[in-house]
């Protein structure tokens, strides 16, 4: 079944409302293949998100960065899927690895917030991956195992999830295709053969215009999360890589 080519952008806690001005000039002046070859989705930070939405091309989408776990509510500095949602996205990023990591949010509370976000209607870029120290200790699929379980255990419909597999040690080194591949794998023993084929594995980790063209042509790595490459023009060299 052929995969839609999925390019992300996440600005992540960067941006200016002026420097926001230059960069969605810059991707609306692009000339990239159409919606039927790449599909664009960007996310500015989440105070940024309704400039971006209202000056940023509509063949391409804007995402939130997070979501709250449940209903919104009395949950100071949160924002809900449901905001998400009247706002007119339809994708957010959940299990960023600096989420995961840095502000330390646990397996089952990400799958928590993705079974809800998914409840809501939004689609989800669902981030996973190992650290360096899991790699090197050869517990890379485990833990990817570990947080695809996770969310397998809390959803059924697959339709709407994206998987971004964000290692950055991998790139360059031809494990990325493995892993998708082990990924792909591990949805059709898991899941269902369906749902393997049908879910778009997207990477992510250091993806640059230099090495996109590469990554792009492997078969399991149906397009990119794309972190600091997409503050700045050679995104649009990124998106250009869709196969
Ligand atoms: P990077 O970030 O492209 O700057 O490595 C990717 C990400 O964290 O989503």
């Amino acid at each position: 079944m052929p995969r839609l080519f999925f390019v992300g952008g996440n600005w992540k806690c960067n941006g200016t409302v002026k420097s926001n001005e230059e960069l969605v000039k810059l991707l609306n002046d692009a000339d990239v293949p159409g919606t039927d070859v790449v599909e664009v989705v960007v996310a500015p930070a989440a105070v940024h998100i309704p400039q971006v939405q209202a000056s940023l091309r509509k063949d391409f989408s804007v995402a939130a960065q997070n979501c709250w776990v449940k209903k919104g509510g009395a949950f100071t500095g949160e924002l809900s899927a449901e905001m998400l949602v009247d706002l007119g996205l339809s994708w957010v990023v959940l299990g960023h690895s600096e989420r995961r990591h840095v502000i330390g949010e646990a397996d089952d509370f990400t799958a928590d917030k993705v079974a809800y976000a998914l409840s809501q209607g939004l689609g989800v870029i669902y981030c996973i991956g190992e650290k360096l120290e899991e790699r090197e200790a050869g517990n890379t699929m485990s833990v990817n195992a570990r947080q695809l379980k996770a969310l397998a255990d809390k959803i059924s419909d697959w339709s709407k999830i994206v998987i971004a597999y964000e290692p950055v040690w991998a790139i360059g080194t031809g494990k990325a295709q493995e892993v998708h591949d082990e990924v792909r794998k591990w949805l059709a023993d898991n899941v269902s053969k369906e749902v393997a084929d049908a879910t778009r594995i997207i990477y992510g980790g250091s993806v640059t215009a230099k090495n996109c063209g590469e990554l792009a042509t492997c078969p399991d790595i149906d397009g990119f999360l794309v972190g600091g490459a997409s503050l700045k023009p050679e995104f649009v060299d990124i998106i250009k890589s869709a196969r």
